[in-house]
């Protein structure tokens, strides 16, 4: 294995799932419990789309415009990145580089692209969890709830992206049906548990 790698004392735990799949909030959750609190931090995405409402510069993202992401990007400041209906997310590299090397492991909200991307960068200290949304019913109305401004055109948008993210599910390690809140949490909770174990 690369010298570099085999230093590497963190896993890195990326969640993925459709717009709606409910996944940023069980990771809060999951990352709320005494047993994790202490031992992880949760990476804070760079993106050019527009802050919704509740959403904080940076504890939900770092909002910035197409130049500054673009910047960052020639800069190879941006260690992974994607664009969602038309918007640029990215994954800052020194944030994961130094937490990793100092034994923190790492939750990350990835689309599909960014989640084989740090796979194929950090084969060994990744793993990679899939959310799946109950039914397509309810992940149309938890679109829908999340802004009162989501368009017709947008929520057309966003489950037409799911049904082609759903079909990118085998490539996960694991993948967790998000039905009831408190049976997820848990569930994750025990993935994370398990790998971190292993892992020593
Ligand atoms: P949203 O606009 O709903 O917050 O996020 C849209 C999608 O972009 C979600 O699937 C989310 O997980 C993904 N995403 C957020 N940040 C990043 C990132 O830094 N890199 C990649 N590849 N995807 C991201």
């Amino acid at each position: 294995m690369n010298k570099k790698l085999a230093n590497i004392k963190g896993l890195i735990f990326i969640i993925s799932g459709p717009s709606g799949s409910g996944k940023t909030t069980l990771l809060k959750k999951v990352l709320q419990q005494k047993s994790l609190k202490s031992r992880f931090v949760k990476s804070v995405s760079l993106t050019t789309r527009q802050k919704r409402s509740g959403e904080r510069e940076g504890r939900d993202y770092f909002f910035l415009n197409l130049e500054e992401f673009k910047r960052l990007k020639k800069a190879k400041k941006v260690l992974e990145w994607t664009k969602y209906l038309g918007y640029y997310y990215g994954t800052k590299r020194d944030f994961v580089e130094k937490k990793l090397h100092s034994g923190k492991h790492i939750a990350l909200c990835l689309d599909y692209k960014g989640a084989l991307n740090i796979k194929k960068l950090y084969p060994v200290n990744t793993v990679t969890i899939f959310i799946v949304p109950p039914s397509i019913r309810i992940l149309r109305k938890r679109i829908k709830s999340r802004c009162c401004k989501t368009k017709e055109e947008e929520i057309s948008r966003r489950l037409k992206l799911a049904s082609h993210e759903l079909r990118g599910v085998n490539k996960y390690d694991y993948t967790l049906k998000n039905t009831n809140l408190n049976t997820a949490v848990n569930r994750l909770k025990g993935i994370i548990l398990k790998k971190i174990e292993v892992a020593g």
